[in-house]
């Protein structure tokens, strides 16, 4: 039943999907998941943390009692009581969350395809920080932007910076907790003339937010959603407090915005697995998650001060670091002769690995910068892991 000689097919692929080109990290991680590589190059989070049994029992419960509707087609908002849960969970005393600003997503790197979508037009100019999450910038390049880079410090992105450059800008995307790539935490303060400033303006800020629950010392800080509901699009993800296996995640945001969304969700995957919906939320209903959190933070905040050590014992002077509040990644900042992507080609020799900063940059890169995660790797190979990588960096500054 099979045709003879058919024509070879000259795929001619649209203008868009020319643009589009594989992760730099995801080509990395291929080579690191090598077993001999001591590897701090993953984004991933600690399989150790995945509430496997706790998540069997939550199957087992809701196919034998909700079965036909787990296994259904489902709304594209959600399913109601997991959006119910989750309004509940981010009200504060003066602003309630209502279930209708929640869209429940396949992972809330669709919500930033999305909002891309929805909001950016060929040429629009979309502002992120510098370094941002490489996978947003992925996301957003589909819809061809121009991206403008604004200039953050220690604490993140400066106010007065997207002052200068917002006019005519279509959103501004921020990650305020323990970022990816950097780790870095924005203040209080901070937030708030952010949320200020885009206020005034009228610019929509996007508040990425996967990290936020993993805080090592303090209670995590306040939302800009909650500081703003009408002008924050909040972004949230199961993948860091559950497993990111489930691929779920979801949006906060006024009203209109979350109905046009809802129409790109549908277009683009009907809706999210019901299934994985009505698990979760058996899983967290009766408090779970307030339990769970503390083990996780526990974990990474213990791995991250073996980090922290090591770097300290074998890092040469010229190498500088920051020590992040929560969240799994540390940045590094090599002396700026030294490109970390040539650097990364003799670690992965030497069998340890990280990801280099450039391609976190939207527009010019500082190559002499490194993402190093320390969520996946035992406290003796962090160790042993940050010495080799040491040696390397000494050798490039004799
Ligand atoms: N935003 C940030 C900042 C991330 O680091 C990630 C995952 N690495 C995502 C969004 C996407 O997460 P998910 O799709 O698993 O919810």
């Amino acid at each position: 039943m099979k045709i003879n000689n058919p024509k070879p097919i000259a795929w001619q692929f649209s203008r868009r999907a020319q643009q589009l080109q594989s992760s730099v990290i995801r080509e990395i991680l291929k080579v690191t998941m090598r077993p001999e590589i001591i590897s701090f190059a993953g984004g991933l989070p600690s399989p150790e943390t995945f509430p496997i049994e706790r998540m069997k029992e939550a199957f087992d419960t809701v196919l034998s009692r909700q079965g036909k509707v787990a296994l259904q087609y489902g709304p594209t908002d959600g399913y109601g009581p997991l959006r119910e849960w989750i309004a509940q969970s981010l009200s504060t005393p003066d602003n309630r969350i209502a279930m209708e600003q929640v869209l429940m997503v396949s992972g809330s790197q669709q919500a930033l395809d999305l909002l891309g979508k929805v909001l950016i037009d060929e040429g629009s100019k979309v502002l992120v920080e510098t370094p941002s999450y490489l996978g947003a910038l992925q996301a957003f390049s589909v819809y061809q932007p121009e991206f403008v880079s604004v200039p953050t410090d220690d604490d993140g992105l400066l106010p007065r910076e997207v002052e200068k450059i917002a006019d005519g800008a279509r959103l501004l995307y921020a990650l305020p907790n323990f970022q990816n790539p950097t780790g870095r935490t924005m203040p209080v303060e901070r937030r708030l003339q952010l949320v200020e400033t885009c206020a005034r303006l009228g610019l929509p800020l996007i508040e990425d937010d996967p990290y936020g629950a993993l805080s090592y010392r303090n209670e995590p800080l306040p939302k800009m959603v909650a500081m703003n509901p009408d002008g924050v699009i909040y972004m949230g993800s199961f993948s860091k407090v559950l497993t990111p296996g489930i691929r779920l995640g979801y949006v906060v945001a006024p009203v209109p915005l979350i109905r046009k969304l809802e129409q790109a969700k549908q277009a683009a995957d009907l809706h999210t697995s019901q299934l994985t919906q009505m698990v979760v939320y058996e899983t967290i209903k009766d408090g779970f998650l307030s339990q769970h959190i503390p083990s996780i933070r526990t974990l990474y905040a213990n791995q991250c001060q073996a980090m922290l050590d090591a770097m300290q014992e074998f890092f040469p002077a010229g190498v500088t670091w920051n020590k992040p509040e929560g969240g799994m990644f540390i940045w590094v900042k090599l002396p700026t002769h030294i490109d970390s992507m040539q650097l990364l080609e003799e670690a992965i020799e030497h069998h340890v690995a990280f990801v280099p900063g450039a391609p976190f940059y939207a527009n010019e890169p500082e190559k002499n910068t490194l993402r190093l995660s320390f969520v996946t790797v035992p406290p003796a190979k962090i160790r042993e892991g940050v010495e080799k990588l040491a040696k390397l960096i000494a050798a490039k500054m004799k």
